[in-house]
């Protein structure tokens, strides 16, 4: 019996090693990995400059508390602003400590504006983690049930839609939360004049516009930012997932009346930012600009959405193809969360978030003999499936 909480429903495998986007498990079995850990290992498995750096970082100094100096973390703060135009972040190790740090810093926002009950817009179908406040946020009901009572302040209306968040009568609201392409919803794209629409309503209003990129930021959609794509310059913005590629780090970034918001004391964690995780994402972003990464992640994407479509011409049952770059959806009209398992058995990992969508979150580092293995096995998976 295991000793482990039952929080998850997990695939009767495991990896020992990985190779690029390979991974073996104990029998030395290979799968092509078309997840990467859900956009977490950007640089794929065991990539050479990663490993060196982290290992080099460890022989010279894992961590050290944020009651010192981290120049790691000073440098990262400045790469992070160069790459965004952002002001400052502040570093945590996920993707809903990051998400709890951008929920406290509009509340505290609100407060030194008057407003004592500050009210945050979040989004239909949303996904911002599993933490009270981060779940409360989030647009799913299954993720909430059971926690209840939720942290109030939260304002919900449909994603990309620009009417339902004019029409907001509230005083009270402080900021809108959101991912400007949905994740775990389903791989829904805003589309880039509803995201202008936001900012627009957003300065007018005195609120803060907050972009979640935790899944669709870092690369994957052919810009550091997906938000870049709208050229809409958030005023906090939210990373984790692929910034480390694999080693634990997030980061909440602010800007213009988000930054300086915080003042020594106001927030914190332990391990926050620590040397090897600032080493692990620094390295990751020099690797994805010298290799030319982000070029990579746009055509390679564009080209694995026009085989899908291709190869699944004509096929009853396919809803939709939808993404951008290397962050891809293919929505089915039934529920199909069984693909995985059989694309398991034929050595491929992929994932089915929303029911019916098949995603797609490959590593950059992807080559064009994955991208048509990909394509073949799994097109041939879901013409199976919905014959
Ligand atoms: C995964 C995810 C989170 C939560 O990140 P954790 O590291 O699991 O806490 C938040 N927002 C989005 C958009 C995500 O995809």
């Amino acid at each position: 019996m295991s000793h482990l909480m039952n929080t998850y429903a997990r695939l009767p495998v495991a990896f020992t090693h990985g190779q690029g986007a390979r991974v073996f498990d104990e029998a030395g079995r290979g799968y092509l990995d078309a997840l990467a850990g859900i956009a977490v290992s950007t640089l794929g498995h065991a990539h050479p400059r990663l490993v060196k750096a982290i290992a080099d970082q460890a022989g010279r100094i894992l961590h050290a508390s944020n009651i010192y100096r981290i120049r790691e973390q000073e440098q990262l703060g400045d790469r992070l602003a160069a790459l965004s135009g952002m002001d400052e972040a502040f570093l945590c190790n996920s993707g809903c400590e990051a998400n709890e740090a951008a929920i406290k810093l509009a509340r505290m926002c609100g407060h030194q504006k008057g407003i004592d009950s500050p009210a945050i817009v979040v989004m239909e179908k949303a996904f911002h983690g599993r933490t009270l406040a981060t779940l409360s946020a989030t647009g799913n009901r299954k993720v909430q049930a059971g926690f209840e009572p939720l942290v109030g302040g939260f304002v919900r209306v449909p994603f990309d839609d620009l009417a339902a968040v004019e029409n907001i009568a509230a005083g009270n609201v402080v900021a809108v939360l959101l991912e400007p392409i949905q994740g775990e919803g389903g791989i829904h794209v805003a589309r880039a004049e509803y995201l202008q629409g936001l900012r627009r309503i957003c300065d007018e209003r005195g609120w803060l516009l907050m972009f979640d990129e935790i899944q669709c930021g870092l690369g994957r959609t052919g810009y550091w930012f997906a938000s870049q794509h709208a050229g809409v310059k958030p005023d906090v913005m939210t990373l984790a997932k692929g910034l480390g590629s694999g080693v634990p780090i997030g980061a909440c970034l602010a800007a213009g009346p988000a930054a300086g918001v915080f003042k020594p004391g106001n927030h914190g964690s332990t391990f926050g930012g620590n040397p090897l995780a600032c080493t692990a994402a620094l390295t990751t972003l020099a690797v994805i600009e010298e290799d030319g990464l982000l070029a990579r992640a746009a055509a390679l994407g564009a080209k694995l959405r026009g085989a899908f479509a291709g190869a699944l011409e004509g096929q009853a049952g396919v809803v939709a193809i939808r993404g951008d770059g290397l962050m891809i959806g293919i929505e089915l009209d039934r529920p199909c969360g069984e693909l995985v398992m059989r694309a398991l058995e034929r050595g491929l990992l992929i994932n089915v978030t929303a029911e019916k969508v098949v995603r797609l979150l490959p590593a950059l580092v992807f080559s064009d003999a994955d991208a048509e293995e990909l394509v073949s096995i799994l097109s041939a998976l879901i013409r199976e499936f919905l014959a």
